[in-house]
């Protein structure tokens, strides 16, 4: 796996933090940051689901959102990074392919995760890996994860021990 560097650290732990904005809003503990190829912080959000009713509200869609009310240019995502605090979801694997971003870092991955959404009664993930969408992406986009894995696990353990107590 090629390397990470210390702003890609940097701008991960951010959208980790903001996985915990989330939850404190009653959301789901998801995070996003994009970041620039120098290591700025361009646009971030959090999960926002439950706060808006909105079920594209994840994370990653709406750090796309902010990216365009600050309107950056398409060049500037083409050489910008999305790091997301868990692995993206095959809409957010979408909506990332369809921004021009060539580069994702995310936290905690999907198989991980798995054991959190157990606890969840019902509920079902349509689960297909960020690099099995990529590997049908017609231009390559790289990506990176599990990094950091003990620190974005942290938000999703706190998150659902609540379930898990009932
Ligand atoms: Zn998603």
């Amino acid at each position: 796996m090629p390397e990470i560097n210390d702003a890609d650290t940097r701008l991960l732990r951010r959208a980790i933090e903001l996985s915990t904005v989330a939850t404190a809003n009653g959301n789901r503990p998801f995070g996003a940051v994009i970041g620039s190829a120098s290591g700025e912080l361009l646009a971030e959000a959090a999960n926002s689901n439950r706060q808006t009713g909105d079920c594209t509200a994840h994370a990653e869609v709406m750090a796309l959102h902010d990216a365009a009310a600050k309107g950056l240019s398409r060049e500037v995502l083409a050489q910008a990074t999305m790091y997301a605090s868990g692995e993206p979801c095959v809409m957010c694997a979408g909506a990332i392919f369809w921004s021009g971003i060539g580069r994702v870092v995310f936290g905690i991955d999907a198989v991980s995760m798995r054991a959190f959404r157990k606890l969840d009664q019902g509920a079902g993930d349509l689960e297909w890996s960020c690099q099995e969408i990529y590997a049908r992406s017609p231009r390559p986009i790289e990506i990176h994860g599990p990094v950091l894995l003990e620190e974005a696990t942290a938000p999703h353990t706190a998150y659902w021990a609540r379930f898990q107590a009932d």
